[in-house]
């Protein structure tokens, strides 16, 4: 198995997880962009925003959710945050398994790229 994330979801490489049920994982990015910094991810493999099917949108929703949820936990959902999905090369998507960054704890610049 090569792809990095499938191998976090496999427990072959660690993680600091802070959430996980049948379908989705959060854990702490290895290089933290800002003070809390949370990679959501389908246990499933799926390569990119692009890659997913019309049926599996819902997934994208409960992601939100749980990214939702943690930004309560991590104490900085009353200040801001930002949801990030990068898809593809041109969207700067380095790992080619689909995911939602999580930032926030301080605040972030005001352009988007
Ligand atoms: P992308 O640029 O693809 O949207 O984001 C990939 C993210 O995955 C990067 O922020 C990078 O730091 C993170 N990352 C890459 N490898 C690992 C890893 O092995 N463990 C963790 N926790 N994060 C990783
Ligand atoms: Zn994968």
């Amino acid at each position: 198995m090569e792809c990095v994330f499938c191998r976090i979801v496999a427990g072959e490489l660690p993680s600091d997880t802070l959430y996980q049920d049948e379908q989705i994982m959060a854990f702490r990015d290895i290089n933290p962009l800002a003070p809390t910094h949370v990679l959501i991810i389908p246990k499933r493999h799926i390569n990119s925003l692009a890659d997913l099917s019309d049926d599996e949108t819902q997934i994208i929703g409960h992601m939100a959710e749980v990214a939702n949820r943690l930004a309560r936990q991590e104490g900085i959902a009353r200040k801001g945050y930002r949801l990030v999905v990068s898809s593809g090369e041109d969207g700067g998507q380095v790992v080619p398994h689909l995911h939602m960054h999580l930032l926030g704890g301080r605040r972030l610049s005001d352009r988007l790229c």
